[in-house]
C-alpha cells in the first residue's frame, strides 16, 4: 500500500527531534523482539492507548500481555504531542451531536470525556509520574471579535447541558489573567483542563506496565498478521508472536497494511509544533503572558499554545500536506511567522525546536473503541487530536472489553462502532485539501 505521505514521516527507526526528547533519556530501556514467543494478548502500538490497555490487562486482570512498538517507546504521537488535556474528542458541534445521537448519548459522551481527563490525572497521581503537570483549566480564545459570541454560547451550553464549570472573560479581563497579543478578543475557560510533558507521562506508564509484567518490545514493527489454527501469528523482525487476541493501537501512524478490515478508515493529519528559546521575564510581560494553562485560539485552523515551565513558548498548528523533512522545516518557518504575527513583540525570539506528527481523524468525527465482529481483534483510535484526554481512558475501556463476557461497554454511543471507509482512499489528502481551503476561507477576517 502506497503511503499517503512522504516516507520521512514513517521513519520509525529515527528518533524525533522534539523538545520532549531533550528532557528525558529514552534510549535502550526496552528490548527488541528477537525470538518467537507465545502470549494470550498482543498489543500493537506503544502509545497511550496500547500502554494503558496493556497496563490494565496485566495489573487489574492478571493477563499475559506482549506489546510491540515499531519505534522506540515514545516514538509515536503520544511522545510528541503538545500535552494539552482538552475536551471533547470530537470534530462536531454539540448541536450536531444532539441531532445525530440524541441528548442522552451526548451527555454521556461529555461525562465520559470528563472521566477521561480525570483518568489521565489519576494515573499521574496513582503512579507518581513526574511529568510537569501544570494548569487548572483550559482556555479558548477568540482570535477576532466575531468569534466571541460563539465562545459565550459554548460556555453557556457546556454549563447548562453538561454541568461543566465555565467562565467567560472579556478581552480586558483575559489580558489580566491570560495574555494579550494581536488575536485576543475575549476567552472562556473550562474545567477540568491541564497540560503535561507528554513523553514523561508516556514513559511513566510504560514503566508501570513493564513492572506489572507486560513484555514490552520496542523497534519491533509488525509487518504481517496471519491466522493459524484459531491463533494469530504476528510477524515482527523475522520472529513470531503467537497470540489469541490482538489489540490494534496504532492510531494515526497506521499504514493500512496489517488489518484489512480496518484499512482506509483514518485520515492521518499532520500537526506541527515549534518551541522558542526560553523567554525573558520582560518578553513574557510584553504580551502579559501570565497563564500556564493550555490555550486554544479557536480559528477554524486552530492555533494552540502554552508557556512551558522553563519559559519556552510552545506553538502548534495544522501541518503541511507532504510529510517530508523539507516540508516540515518550511512549515515551521511559516508557523514562526504566524506566531510572531499573533505575538509581535517576540519578533526577535529564536525557535529552538520544531517537529510534527500525525493525528487520526475519521469521517465519524469521534473515537472508535470496540471489537471486530467474529474476530478477536480489538481496536481504539480516532481521538480527533484529543488523545491526552481520551487514549489512556480508552485503553482501559478496551481492557475491560477484552476480559468481559458481554463484549459491550457502558460508554456513550459516540465512541462505539467503526467509521466508514473513505471512498477512493487514495484521495484522502485531496479531501483534506478541500476542507482546509474551506476553513481558510472561513478564517478570513
Ligand atoms: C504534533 C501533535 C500535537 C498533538 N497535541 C495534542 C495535545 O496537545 N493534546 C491531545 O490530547 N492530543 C494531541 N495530539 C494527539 C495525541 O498525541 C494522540 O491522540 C495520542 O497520542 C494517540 O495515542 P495512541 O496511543 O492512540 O497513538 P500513538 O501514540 O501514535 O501510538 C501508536 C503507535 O503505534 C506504533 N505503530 C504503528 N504501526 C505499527 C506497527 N505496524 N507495528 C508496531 N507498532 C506500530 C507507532 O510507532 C506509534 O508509536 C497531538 C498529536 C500530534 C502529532
Amino acid at each position: 500500500m502506497a503511503n499517503l505521505y512522504h516516507d520521512d514521516i514513517y521513519k520509525f527507526e529515527n528518533p524525533v527531534n522534539s523538545y520532549w526528547e531533550s528532557t528525558v533519556d529514552t534510549k535502550d530501556k526496552y528490548k527488541t523482539l528477537d525470538k518467537d514467543i507465545n502470549t494470550n494478548i498482543a498489543v500493537i502500538g506503544g502509545g497511550y492507548t496500547g500502554l494503558s490497555c496493556a497496563l490494565s490487562l496485566a495489573k487489574k486482570y492478571n493477563e499475559d500481555v506482549v506489546l510491540l512498538e515499531a519505534g522506540h517507546i515514545g516514538w509515536g504521537s503520544s511522545g510528541r504531542n503538545a500535552g494539552f488535556c482538552c475536551i471533547p474528542p470530537a470534530k462536531m458541534s454539540v448541536k450536531k451531536m444532539f441531532n445525530k445521537y440524541g441528548k442522552n448519548e451526548t451527555k454521556k459522551f461529555f461525562q465520559n470525556t470528563i472521566e477521561g481527563s480525570n483518568f489521565t490525572k489519576n494515573i499521574i497521581q496513582e503512579y507518581d509520574i513526574d511529568c510537569d503537570l501544570t494548569g487548572d483549566s483550559n482556555y479558548e480564545v477568540a482570535p477576532h471579535p466575531s468569534y466571541f459570541e460563539g465562545i459565550k454560547e459554548e460556555a453557556a451550553t457546556y454549563k447548562k447541558e453538561f454541568g461543566i464549570e465555565t467562565k467567560v472573560f472579556s478581552k480586558e479581563e483575559f489580558n489580566e489573567i491570560g495574555h494579550g497579543g494581536n488575536e485576543q478578543f475575549g476567552a472562556m475557560s473550562y474545567k477540568p483542563g491541564f497540560a503535561i510533558n507528554p513523553l514523561k507521562f508516556l514513559l511513566g506508564i510504560a514503566n508501570v506496565a513493564n513492572n506489572s509484567g507486560v513484555k514490552i518490545f520496542q523497534k519491533s514493527k509488525v509487518t504481517k498478521i496471519e491466522k493459524f489454527k484459531g491463533k494469530f501469528k504476528i510477524i515482527s523482525n523475522g520472529s513470531i508472536v503467537k497470540a489469541n487476541k490482538i489489540v490494534m493501537a496504532t492510531n494515526g501512524f497506521y499504514k493500512d497494511d496489517i488489518f484489512p478490515k480496518l484499512n482506509n478508515m483514518i485520515l492521518p493529519v499532520i500537526s506541527n509544533i515549534i518551541i522558542t528559546r526560553p523567554l525573558t521575564s520582560e518578553e513574557i510581560k510584553s504580551h502579559n503572558f501570565i497563564t500556564n494553562n493550555p490555550v486554544l485560539n479557536i480559528r477554524n485552523l486552530l492555533f494552540y499554545y502554552r508557556l512551558l515551565k522553563d519559559n519556552r513558548f510552545l506553538f502548534g498548528a495544522r501541518g503541511d500536506l507532504i510529510g517530508s523533512e523539507e516540508s516540515s522545516l518550511e512549515k515551521s518557518k511559516n508557523m514562526e511567522q504566524q506566531m510572531k504575527k499573533v505575538f509581535p513583540k517576540w519578533n526577535n525570539v529564536n525557535i529552538d525546536f520544531h517537529w510534527r506528527g500525525l493525528v487520526a481523524v475519521t469521517n465519524k468525527f469521534s473515537p472508535s473503541i470496540g471489537k471486530i465482529e467474529d474476530d478477536e481483534i480489538y481496536y481504539s483510535f480516532g481521538y480527533q487530536a484529543n488523545g491526552v484526554n481520551t487514549a489512556p481512558w480508552s485503553g482501559n475501556e478496551l481492557a475491560k472489553l477484552i476480559v468481559s463476557n458481554s463484549k459491550d461497554l457502558n460508554i456513550s454511543k459516540l465512541y462505539k462502532g467503526l467509521p466508514s471507509k473513505f471512498p477512493f482512499p487514495k484521495l484522502r489528502l485531496f479531501y483534506l485539501r478541500l476542507a482546509l481551503a474551506y476553513y481558510k476561507y472561513m478564517d478570513k477576517y
